[in-house]
């Protein structure tokens, strides 16, 4: 079978310090494809990686620690995409107010951070409330694989 690296997704350019609407509308569509028979709370995640975007739902399990969350399913399909430079996030959930990603997602999302500092992330919900910061923010003095010896990167 042939083999080629996938060429990403297409999606308009932005700067990573703008407001990304688009990613909320996203994610908040995503949010109906999660499969949470479990918990109940459905989840979309959108992100916007190398100038595109990707969605990715909670995926439940009847094994519980086997569900995987909504940012870690989009950060895969970026990375299936061939893309690897996160530079913004929407997370839409029916909380009120909107749920910010868990610890887990966020130092997965911080391994494709140049800089947390510049990467927004907004929490929405149906009703459009919105809460918003950085990774920085979220996820402070992060541990990230500059901290490894160089022999295991
Ligand atoms: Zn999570």
């Amino acid at each position: 079978m042939k083999s080629a690296k996938p060429s990403p997704i297409k999606a308009r350019e932005r700067s990573s310090t703008k407001p990304a609407p688009e990613l909320e509308v996203l994610a908040l569509e995503a949010r109906k494809h999660a499969y949470a028979p479990y918990s109940r709370f459905h989840v979309g995640a959108a992100v916007q990686m190398s100038g595109h975007s990707f969605t990715g739902v909670n995926v439940e399990n009847a094994s519980y620690p086997l569900s995987v969350c909504a940012e870690r399913n989009a950060i895969a399909a970026a990375v299936m995409g061939g893309a690897v430079n996160l530079e913004a996030v929407a997370v839409a959930t029916d909380a009120s107010p909107p749920a910010a990603p868990c610890g887990g997602c966020r130092q997965v999302l911080r391994e494709f951070a140049a800089d947390p500092a510049k990467v927004q992330i907004t929490a929405i919900n149906p009703k459009g409330e919105r809460r918003r910061w950085t990774l920085a923010q979220l996820l402070p003095d992060s541990f990230t694989g500059k901290e490894l010896p160089k022999a295991t990167r």
